[in-house]
């Protein structure tokens, strides 16, 4: 999940999270803030202040010796910006790094999925070029461990006008599972705070499809920007996780496995 030191979640409250993952029972949570070095045309970005997220991973973990905290990040498109993401990575230890993509570039520049417009103006087009370009980020060197939200444009995909339907992009989806499970990463489950079936990022056909390519773990995502919206959706996740042949590791923080 998100905290109010990413760019897009200012109601995100860190300490807040805390106390909710205590009151649904979790033994553990993720803060996985967003390192993005351009803000796809979203005027209100801000890089991350990465020395600020350590220090407020330190005192939760210092105020809640409970739960366990893991910290992490979510690099944005980090195989366009490979000094900036070194230095992010080089800022203190991070327990989770995810890779994802949000963006297509259009003329020269990057422009983000769910700004207004984009997706309608040619959806079919634009899911190819992001799946092209999630290509290029599990090809690059980056470092990191877990594949996010696969498929972020279905969140945005305009359903009135054209259905969203995996088998129409089977190649493309194809070709960076085979690359995820050649590199050992593990694919994210993200249930997009809850939003059914519909916006789990990705969905069981994809879950299928990780298993043909040699896909051996995942991880679970609820994507909150708030607290309330913790775990949200989870139930479902592990439901179509082990439709898939997943299991729970023994360590409660670890991926899921089969
Ligand atoms: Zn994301």
């Amino acid at each position: 999940m998100h905290t109010e030191l990413s760019w897009d979640a200012p109601r995100g409250g860190m300490e807040a999270s805390c106390r909710q993952a205590l009151c649904l029972g979790l033994p553990a949570i993720a803060f996985t803030d967003h390192a993005d070095f351009d803000g796809g045309g979203w005027p209100d970005h801000r890089p991350l202040d990465v020395a600020a997220y350590h220090r407020q991973i330190e005192r939760c973990r210092q105020l809640f010796p409970g739960l366990r905290i893991l910290s992490g990040i979510e690099l944005g498109h980090p195989h366009r910006f490979p000094a900036e993401t070194a230095a992010v990575l080089a800022a203190g230890p991070l327990d989770r790094v995810l890779g994802s993509a949000h963006c297509v570039e259009r003329q020269g520049r990057l422009a983000d999925i769910s700004l207004p417009g984009l997706l309608s103006a040619g959806s079919a087009e634009v899911f190819r070029d992001y799946l092209a370009e999630v290509l290029d980020l599990v090809r690059s060197p980056v470092p990191f461990s877990v594949l996010a939200h696969l498929d972020y444009p279905k969140r945005y995909w305009p359903r009135s006008q054209l259905a969203f339907r995996e088998q129409d992009y089977e190649e493309e989806y194809r070709a960076v599972l085979r690359e995820a499970a050649g590199r050992g990463l593990t694919l994210e489950l993200n249930t997009t705070r809850g939003g059914g079936m519909d916006r789990l990022c990705p969905g069981p056909t994809v879950l299928r499809w990780w298993v043909e390519a040699g896909g051996r773990s995942l991880s679970f995502g609820s994507d909150a920007h708030e607290p309330t919206m913790i775990a949200r959706g989870f139930e479902l996740a592990s439901q179509v996780a082990e439709a898939a042949g997943f299991h729970p590791s023994p360590d409660p923080t670890g991926f899921w496995l089969r």
